[in-house]
């Protein structure tokens, strides 16, 4: 396919997981794709700018290089994130500030430096990656769930504010995906292996949801194909969120 032929694309957190699937898969179907992240060691035939989404100077400066550099911004796809564990009494108020200045204000900063050039676009869209923690009720996911509650309401005002302006905003809502950030909370547990077969076992569908999976919600949301749909959160989440099965 080559749907994104001729169109310019942003991809923050585009080095690992989720984002670098989605850059990968944005690039293979004809886009120009830019990837923000804080080491942005990415290879051809993607563009690395180094961006820290918590800081507004470095957003401001990758966005301005970014423009100039594939000539405009159409698609911007706002991923970084960083997790959290715990109930609500589980971080102190740095950590409350550091994971919503990522996972929430980063969207804000990222958004704001790119709409002037979303708005030249003919095909402007932007998706948020999300998560089912949003509306879920996972137990140890306070401060995550809190920020992903956030950057839910944050894409549907997006879309509301911006819909006029022909600008589409939507998210998705990955449940458990198998990314290096799965990973790396497998890695300290006891026992890895026995870790994974039990986050396995729990999953309706009895295997985690592929990063490949996730990007190829947020292609259909960043292209024209999907021209009359802005204000929407798409979960792939292997049914995690809506399936009431016995356990096996
Ligand atoms: P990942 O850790 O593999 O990748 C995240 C990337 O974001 C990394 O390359 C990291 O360097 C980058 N990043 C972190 N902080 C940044 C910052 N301040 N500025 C710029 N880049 C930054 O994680 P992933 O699993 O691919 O997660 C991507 C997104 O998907 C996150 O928003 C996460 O909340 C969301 N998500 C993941 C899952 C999952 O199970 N993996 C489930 C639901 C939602």
């Amino acid at each position: 396919m080559t749907d994104f032929a001729g169109l310019r694309a942003v991809v923050t957190g585009g080095a690992s997981g989720i984002g670098l699937a989605t850059a990968k898969l944005l690039a293979s179907r004809g886009a120009q794709v830019v990837v923000f992240d804080l080491k942005p060691e990415v290879a051809g035939p993607l563009t690395g700018i180094a961006a820290d989404v918590s800081d507004d100077g470095s957003v401001r400066d990758a966005v301005a290089a970014a423009a100039l550099q594939v000539g405009g911004i159409d698609i911007v796809v706002n991923n970084a994130g960083i997790g959290a564990q715990g109930n609500v009494t589980a971080n102190d108020d740095d950590e409350w500030h550091r994971v919503l200045d990522v996972n929430v204000v980063g969207i804000a900063r990222v958004t704001r430096a790119a709409l002037p050039h979303l708005r030249k676009s003919d095909a402007a869209a932007i998706v948020n990656t999300c998560s089912i923690a949003a509306t879920a009720g996972l137990p140890n996911r306070a401060l995550y769930s809190a920020s992903k509650g956030a950057v839910l309401a944050l894409t549907m005002a997006m879309a509301a504010d911006h819909v006029r302006e022909g600008i589409r905003v939507n998210c998705v809502n990955p449940g458990t995906a198998d990314t290096p950030w799965v990973g790396r909370l497998l890695d300290v547990a006891a026992d890895p292996a026995a870790e994974r077969a039990a986050l396995e076992a729990r999953q309706p569908m009895g295997r985690l949801v592929s990063a490949d999976e996730v990007a190829q919600a947020i292609a259909y949301l960043a292209s024209p194909l999907s021209g009359s749909t802005t204000g929407t959160a798409v979960a792939v989440d292997g049914g995690m969120q809506n399936l009431r099965i016995p356990a096996a």
